[in-house]
């Protein structure tokens, strides 16, 4: 039976929720704050800044990563920057323009009240951060800085350089080690959560293991917070770090919390294009380079077919034989249409032959108009670091001089292909960001988040540190409101006890399967069957083929796979491969989602639903919903509820970036 999903939305006109909300809140008494405990795994933006924040309220915190430090989240890796609705250009930009552009690049399909929320509070992230010491990037006189990212026409995306993830994370962390100092929180380092534990229906505490000691251990809590990040990596290869994995969530998901839209998955415009079979990493090439960078592919199909052969190059093609396709197709957005529908793009271009590489799968990013325009050394000072890594990665120097035809200097362009970069899709919350588990909240990019069918760039960091800095420290203190009555959780209940010995014998069959094949090139295969049949495009008849192969390579994973090594001590291997069996679950799940949703929207592109042009055809009818899964066991259809979408601000139309 599908179950009616509570998102605890308060009534009332959209801009008065998040007030009206906050006013009656039942803040727990200061005085039991020092008895609650709570558990937050992940040590991202989203997990470093809620960590922080609970503990500066009172709260005992434990908080949990599996890398040797919080500041190698993968947070760090961002690079564009962070948006906010400052309005600091006096460009027309307000809360309720931020508000729409996301509810727009969403492709009407993100909860509204959330995104409003989402909105008022960023002005605020950018003030803490500020006070924390991120050194954003100033203009001359001293006003910090803004430029423009996808879907929005105005300014209101701050950066330092292109590494805001790092600068954030390091604020984050400065007062996340504040609190450590303090006693207040207690840091899991090289620990990974390996199971939820639920007592009489609530979150009440972790498996973790020391992946140093390969040594299992119990942590109990009042309530348990996750902040683990996204499902990118179930495609083996995408921008993602390495060490990305959708464990928790899938262990969340398997103990009855619902999964939200796992079909919604973000593919990155502007990558570096893959260049071989022993590639096991893509990197993204920010989207702030498409401020001062045009898009082209060659108008003449000659042209491509010589660049493909590698006889011409493309600082020789003249500007009235360039195709900027995105300025042609979208006049009023160009290069900064959002990403799905650049993505979607490129891909339109190389599937018609016109690809610029030898592999016929890459589109340019040309930089010759701006240097001529600002110089080298303004466009060094935005993207500096970005074209140092460039160069690093395929020895080619974006800033170089190439040609020079009718008096126009032509400078090496780069080349980017779409790559799988972000999920939208994650564990379903509600209003205060708690799961359908009582007591288990999610947070950051592995709740299903704010960002409908397509993320706008710059809003994954501002919706993690909003989630952690400025929502959840208040809306969990609604659930923690009478849990001082429980005081301290015993880790010796049947409960935990059950659920450590089911780790243990999980690792235990992995370990005895002693088959031939390695996690990694299962992965890999894995990754295959996803960007064929559920990546960019996507059909019925595809998406049943790879849900068949899915489970054919699953079977094979559970009789041929080869772990060396043991429990005991470090084992990367074993961690991989229980990672692997989750990326088979998420996988599958993605699939299903995609193969019941009868329509195109934002990152989910079934190509029996589109317009003559190719542009996404949205079944508002139909599928004007979020689709919650709830797990049914392994190989088994996970059921699907429904949680209807209501918009009260905001008049549901289709995309429109032409005019
Ligand atoms: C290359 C790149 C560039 C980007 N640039 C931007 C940008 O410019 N602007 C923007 O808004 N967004 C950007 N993004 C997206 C953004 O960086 C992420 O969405 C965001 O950082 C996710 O933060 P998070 O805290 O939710 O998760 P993460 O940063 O992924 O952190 C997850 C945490 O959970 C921990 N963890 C995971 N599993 C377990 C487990 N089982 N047990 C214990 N701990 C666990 C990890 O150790 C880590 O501490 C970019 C993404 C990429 C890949």
């Amino acid at each position: 039976m599908a179950k009616v999903l509570d998102s605890k939305i308060p009534a009332g006109p959209v801009p008065e929720k998040w007030k009206e909300y906050k006013a009656h809140q039942r803040l727990v008494n200061p005085k039991n704050k020092l008895k609650l405990d709570v558990i937050v795994v992940g040590t991202g933006l989203a997990g470093a800044s809620a960590a922080a924040s609970l503990a500066e309220m009172g709260f005992n915190v434990y908080n949990f990563c599996i890398q040797d430090s919080p500041r190698r989240a993968h947070s760090i890796a961002a690079q564009g920057g962070i948006n906010a609705a400052k309005c600091y250009q006096n460009d027309g930009d307000s809360v309720y323009r931020l508000f729409y552009d996301t509810v727009k690049g969403g492709d009407y399909r993100a909860r509204e009240a959330n995104v409003y929320r989402l909105a008022e509070v960023s002005n605020n992230i950018i003030d803490q951060c500020v006070a924390q010491g991120v050194p954003f990037a100033r203009e001359y006189g001293g006003m910090l800085a803004n430029r423009s990212f996808g879907g929005a026409q105005v300014s209101r995306t701050f950066y330092a350089k292109g590494q805001t993830g790092q600068q954030l994370l390091l604020g984050a962390y400065s007062s996340l080690s504040c609190q450590v100092q303090a006693g207040k929180v207690k840091l899991f380092t090289r620990y990974e959560m390996e199971d939820v534990v639920i007592v009489d229906g609530r979150a009440r505490g972790i498996i973790a293991k020391n992946l140093t000691t390969g040594k299992l251990e119990r942590f109990s809590a009042n309530a348990v917070v996750i902040a683990t990040g996204g499902y990118g990596n179930t495609y083996f290869l995408s921008t993602n770090a390495m060490g990305c994995n959708c464990s928790a969530a899938v262990q969340c998901y398997r103990k009855g919390a619902m999964f939200a839209n796992p079909s919604y998955v973000q593919i990155h415009p502007t990558c570096i294009p893959v260049h071989g079979d022993k590639q096991s990493k893509l990197t993204l090439m920010s989207e702030s380079l498409r401020n001062d960078g045009r898009i082209w592919v060659p108008k003449n199909i000659e042209d491509a077919k010589a660049l493909q052969a590698g006889t011409k190059q493309g600082w020789e093609i003249p500007e009235e034989d360039r195709d900027y396709y995105l300025e042609r197709r979208y006049p009023a957005f160009g290069n900064l249409v959002p990403r799905d529908v650049a993505s979607r793009a490129a891909k339109e271009r190389c599937d018609k032959g016109f690809g610029v590489n030898n592999t016929g799968l890459a589109v340019f990013l040309d930089f010759s108009e701006s240097i001529n325009r600002l110089g080298l050394d303004v466009i060094m000072q935005r993207y500096g670091n970005l074209f140092e890594m460039y160069e690093e990665i395929t020895d080619v120097f974006p800033g170089d001089v190439a040609n020079e035809i009718n008096g126009v200097k032509y400078y090496k362009p780069m080349m980017i292909y779409p790559a799988i970069h972000y999920t939208m899709g994650g564990i379903w919350v509600d209003y205060e960001l708690q799961t359908t588990i009582p007591g288990l909240f999610a947070i950051g990019e592995c709740n299903f988040s704010d960002h409908g069918a397509n993320r706008l760039g710059a809003s994954a960091l501002m919706q993690g540190l909003a989630d952690g800095y400025f929502v959840l420290p208040y809306t969990i203190q609604n659930y923690l409101a009478d849990q001082s009555i429980w005081g301290k959780i015993s880790t010796d209940l049947p409960e935990f006890d059950a659920a450590e010995k089911a780790v243990d014998a999980e690792m235990d069959r992995l370990l005895n399967i002693k088959g031939k094949r390695s996690v990694d090139s299962i992965h890999k295969e894995l990754g295959h069957i996803m960007w064929e049949y559920v990546g960019m495009g996507r059909t019925a008849e595809g998406l049943k083929t790879g849900l068949k192969k899915m489970h054919e390579l699953e079977k094979e994973f559970d009789e041929n796979l080869f772990v060396p090594g043991t429990k005991e001590g470090l084992n990367v291997e074993l961690d991989k491969a229980i990672h692997l069996r989750d990326f088979f679950t998420m996988g599958q799940l993605v699939a299903f989602d995609a193969l019941s949703r009868n329509e195109s929207c934002g990152g989910h592109f079934r190509e029996e639903y589109q317009t003559e042009e190719g542009e996404a055809k949205r079944d508002d009818e139909n599928y004007f919903y979020v689709g919650c899964w709830e797990y049914k066991g392994k190989g088994v259809e996970p059921e699907l509820s429904k949680e209807p979408l209501e918009y009260e601000a905001i008049k549901v139309q289709t995309r429109n970036y032409k005019n």
